[in-house]
């Protein structure tokens, strides 16, 4: 199973591939978290990656394109892969349909999480993270003690990127760079729009029927 989650900065995509992985038992590749990774760790990659991130500005397909096809190649993703954060260009559509075609392999579906813009801007400025992986929303689905981590007892946090002025440009980075590939993939045959707007649990519902008629 290869799919690409596509939406919106806020639309879940995270929520419902931590809930696939666990489902489907297929591994998951956010370029978010691997960007966020080589910052923390202060890679030469991390170093040049955040200056965008600090934007909210995308980071040069280049980049982002060779660390992907890198990964994908890599044996863990043999038998499928959920993409999320990836592509978010034209270009980076194109580098991927090649270079999965040289592998020898192709995407099956593209899920796009639907969520309009009030409620992206909500669910951004109240999600909070932990360093372990998991992520909180302040009302929707708050930590069980305030700003802690059920998981791990360690603080939460909310990224620099989250607060309401980068928001605000990563949006629109979205509606101008990576809206256009939703008529890409929807022209190839491959896009599957889910309502993003219900329920972490629900969407996962609408998700797990659509990928269960494909199956
Ligand atoms: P969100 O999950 O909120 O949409 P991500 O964690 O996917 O955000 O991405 C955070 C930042 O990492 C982006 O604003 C961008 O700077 C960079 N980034 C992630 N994926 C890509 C990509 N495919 N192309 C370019 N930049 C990316
Ligand atoms: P993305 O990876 O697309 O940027 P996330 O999965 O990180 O999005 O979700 C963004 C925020 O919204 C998080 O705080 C998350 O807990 C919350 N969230 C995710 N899905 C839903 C949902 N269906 N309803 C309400 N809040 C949600
Ligand atoms: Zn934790």
């Amino acid at each position: 199973m290869n799919i690409v989650l596509l939406g919106a900065p806020g639309a879940g995509k995270g929520t419902q591939a931590e809930k696939m992985v666990k489902e489907y038992n297929v591994p998951h590749v956010s370029t978010g978290d691997i960007f966020r990774k080589a910052v923390s760790d202060k890679t030469e990659m991390g170093i040049k990656a955040k200056a965008y991130m600090d934007r909210g500005e995308l980071v040069p397909d280049e980049i982002v394109i060779g660390i992907v096809k890198e990964r994908l190649m890599t044996d863990e993703f043999k038998d499928g892969f959920i993409l999320d954060g990836f592509p978010r260009t034209v270009a980076q559509a194109d580098a991927l349909a090649f270079s999965l075609g040289e592998m020898g392999k192709k995407l099956d579906m593209v899920l796009s999480i639907d969520v309009d813009k009030e409620e992206l801007i909500q669910r951004l400025t109240g999600r909070r993270v932990c360093n372990c992986g998991k992520t909180y929303h302040m009302v929707f689905n708050p930590p069980r003690k305030d700003e802690i981590c059920d998981e791990c007892g360690e603080p939460l946090k909310q990224r620099d990127d989250d607060k309401i002025e980068t928001v605000n440009k990563r949006l629109d980075v979205y509606f101008n760079q990576t809206l256009p590939l939703i008529n890409y993939y929807k022209n190839n045959g491959l896009l599957r729009v889910i309502d993003g707007r219900k329920s972490a649990s629900d969407v996962f519902e609408e998700i797990r029927g659509v990928i269960g008629v494909y199956k």
